[in-house]
């Protein structure tokens, strides 16, 4: 299966990321990537840009090179189930989707089961959320049947992230039940790279690797076309066109 979309890459704005949207976006097109999703960590992540850098994303071409540049977010999910970028709801709305993840910044370890599912159940509930990040963390459990059949009916995307193995350690087997999970529910997923350097921009071998271990259905897998990405994108309400 091809790739033709990396939804889930840092620059330098945050700045434990060491590449500039340029430097990504060039890697993006020697992948041979149609499309690079731009998404920083939201505010709350301790070394994040400020919100200006979301409101001012729009100043970004929508093409570098070959390559069409989508302007997003990594979003922090608290234990309640709320976003930080949603404090700005305006600037939350001109983005051209989200991904919503856990981190240490907003999110601590040692709730219960029940506390990070509902969390899930929460996020999943924001119109304003696209893509579920990584979550097949081991230090944020949550039941996996009833949070992926909840983001089959409301359609989210959830992320098969190639960078799971190396920096949330005992992830894989969560992942592998995830996407088996939303293979039985339908649920659409993306495969991401989450480079925080040019260089891993457009890798998805591991991703791949349990993606095609389960037979994924290709027409589920939304990165896998742009015909896709734009069923997905150009299709939501209150949502601005994108041009592929
Ligand atoms: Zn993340
Ligand atoms: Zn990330």
């Amino acid at each position: 299966m091809e790739i033709i979309a990396d939804l889930h890459t840092h620059t330098i704005a945050s700045t434990h990321a060491y590449s500039t949207v340029t430097e990504n976006a060039a890697a993006a097109e020697r992948q041979n990537l149609a499309v690079m999703g731009l998404a920083d960590h939201s505010f709350k992540t301790s070394d994040s840009p400020h919100i200006y850098y979301f409101m001012n994303l729009y100043r970004i071409p929508r093409k570098i090179g070959n390559v069409t540049i989508l302007r997003g977010v990594e979003a922090n999910i608290d234990i309640k189930g709320n976003l930080d970028m949603d404090e700005f709801p305006k600037v939350f709305d001109s983005l051209d989707y989200a991904i919503a993840s856990m981190h240490a910044s907003t999110m601590e370890i040692g709730h219960t089961e029940e506390e990070y599912t509902a969390a899930w159940l929460k996020t999943i509930e924001n119109p304003r959320v696209d893509i579920l990040g990584h979550m097949g963390d081991p230090r944020y459990p949550f039941d996996i049947d009833t949070v992926i059949k909840a983001a089959a009916k409301a359609g989210k995307i959830v992320e098969i992230n190639n960078s799971s193995p190396e920096t949330r350690k005992g992830s894989q087997p969560l992942c592998l039940k995830i996407i088996e999970t939303c293979k039985k529910y339908g649920v659409h997923i993306t495969l991401s790279s989450d480079a925080h350097f040019w260089s891993m921009v457009g890798k998805f071998d591991w991703a791949m690797s349990v993606v095609e271990k389960t037979r994924y259905p290709k027409e589920l897998v939304i990165n896998s076309s742009v015909d896709n990405l734009e069923a997905y994108f150009n299709t939501r309400p209150n949502k601005k066109k994108i041009s592929f």
